[in-house]
């Protein structure tokens, strides 16, 4: 008779023992649930859901702008990694708000006094790719709007704006408070293509544009949005007055979740910036790490934390546990972590060592909301960086925020990684440089890994994520972890 997954890690851990994901296989069950039935939806944050469990790492070979646009529109979320200015890091959260367009908030205007040449010369110079303009008075006040049909029915170049627009009166418009779903059946209703908001003094507060709110809300079910239909991104901003200067240009476009942290965060100075930025920006979500332990969970969650990254030395990259000779087997990590926040609603994410599928319903079942991934990411064209081929191999750089490397190029590395008071270039890497196999985009390895989860979950008879933790599983052996993996065979392809 198999203990349950929870039962073994705890007995391992009454002994002085933690396991690594490897160490562990779920026992099959009987199932109901055909692994296209399975729902494998998870959540980042306290008001962050995910219906695909997987955040990409905050790390300069993996999430910049492309990654986190291409994660949210996966279901899943980007953390934007901290190794660049406070103002680029800004334009890239501003890039991934604004990819959609469901709401336009603050939409390009023009003066009524201009004639429509001048409106054409000014597309040209700022290479607006649209032709349909509110225009406003001196008070930001809605008078008309124009549109591309103005330009083609006043051929006279020389025609002042006033005279070719659609005046307010005839415009259909709508308040600051119209969500896409009304945007969208006023727009139908109307037959307009675009719907201007007005507040009560008639001052322009937003635009929808009938093709980017069709887009959106077709693609809704997937896609990881905001309320006003944006996709969600996250970044990572540190600590202290770093963060908090951070924090403060990221809020102003819209950022849906703060990451703050350090390679240690039950720490002083990360309970005080997790507990002054939940004190300054409560509707933002701010997610702390990293931890590998109970107590460490508990302290981060007290103060304040809505999400959890658990993971201190799994990494593929990382060498911590070599250098330092701390860490916590993950699965176990993950594992006591879980306990420690059961019920209070903080979900836990379970970052680093994800080398397969398999790995990721392991961190699922033991407890884990999503998964954070960097070298299964890193290879993706979304991820930033240049092909380059090595023994003919289509290759991605991929390297540790705390290797040389990085604290070399990047000073929140060497912030997070770098050890107090010791002078900048004489620190003790904590991660490794190298690259990890091309693969393409990454469309198709979020597939290859969802299928594998899906699976997971259709051998363990369980229709959501919460359903896995009722899993049973065994410890194995060394024999037995060789016996898991392809073996008595020449690869046609091996990596
Ligand atoms: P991977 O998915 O196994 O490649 O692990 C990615 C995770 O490793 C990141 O999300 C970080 O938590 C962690 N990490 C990134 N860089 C370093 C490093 O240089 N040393 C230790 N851990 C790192």
């Amino acid at each position: 008779m198999s203990l349950s997954l929870q039962a073994l890690l705890q007995k391992r851990a009454d002994d002085g023992f933690a396991l690594a994901y490897s160490d562990l296989l779920l026992e099959p069950a009987h199932s109901a649930v055909m692994p296209r039935d399975a729902d494998p939806s998870g959540r980042f944050s306290r008001t962050i859901p995910l219906s695909v469990p997987f955040v990409s790492a905050a790390m300069s070979t993996v999430t910049t702008a492309s990654m986190a646009i291409a994660m949210a529109t996966h279901g899943g979320i980007g953390v934007i990694h901290p190794a660049m200015d406070p103002e680029e890091q800004r334009k890239m959260v501003r890039k991934v708000k604004l990819r959609l367009n469901g709401l336009i908030d603050t939409p390009v205007t023009i003066r009524a006094q201009i004639s429509l040449e001048e409106v054409r010369q000014l597309r040209e110079d700022k290479g607006y790719g649209f032709e349909t303009f509110p225009v406003v008075d001196d008070r930001d006040r809605l008078v008309g709007i124009i549109t591309s049909n103005d330009f083609k029915f006043w051929p006279d170049p020389s025609t002042l704006v006033s005279d070719a627009m659609t005046p307010y009166e005839k415009i259909v418009h709508g308040k600051r408070s119209t969500t896409p779903e009304e945007a969208r059946t006023l727009m139908r209703t109307h037959r307009v293509r675009v719907l201007p908001l007005v507040d009560d003094d008639r001052k322009l507060v937003g635009l929808y544009v009938s093709s980017d709110v069709e887009r959106v809300l077709g693609s809704r079910k997937n896609y990881t949005l905001d309320a006003q239909g944006h996709l969600r991104v996250a970044a990572s901003i540190g600590t202290l007055e770093d963060a908090y200067k951070r924090a403060e240009l990221l809020a102003s476009v819209g950022c849906d979740a703060f990451v703050v942290g350090t390679a240690h965060a039950d720490t002083q100075g990360v309970l005080e910036t997790v507990h002054t930025l939940k004190h300054t920006y409560p509707h933002i979500d701010i997610v702390a790490g990293n931890t590998s332990y109970d107590e460490g969970a508990k302290r981060l969650a007290q103060a304040g934390a809505d999400g959890i990254l658990v993971g201190q030395g799994p990494g593929s990259i990382c060498t911590t546990r070599i250098v330092a000779g701390i860490g916590i087997p993950q699965a176990s990590a993950v594992f006591e972590c879980v306990q420690a926040l059961k019920g209070s609603g903080v979900p836990i994410i379970a970052d680093g060592g994800i080398t397969t599928s398999g790995d990721i319903v392991k961190a699922l079942a033991i407890g884990a909301s999503a998964v954070m991934l960097g070298g299964l990411l890193a290879g993706t064209d979304e991820a930033p960086g240049e092909k380059v081929y090595v023994n003919g191999q289509p290759m991605k750089e991929y390297f540790g925020m705390g290797s040389g490397r990085a604290m070399r190029e990047h000073a929140a590395s060497r912030k997070r990684y770098g050890q107090q008071g010791i002078p900048s270039g004489k620190h003790t890497p904590e991660g490794v440089e190298g690259r990890v196999p091309y693969r393409g985009p990454i469309e198709s390895v979020i597939n290859e890994l969802l299928g594998g989860v899906r699976s997971g979950m259709g051998y363990l008879g369980a229709k959501t994520i919460e359903d896995m933790r009722a899993a049973h599983a065994v410890q194995i052996t060394q024999a037995g972890y060789v016996e898991s993996r392809p073996h008595n065979i020449y690869l046609d392809h091996s990596e």
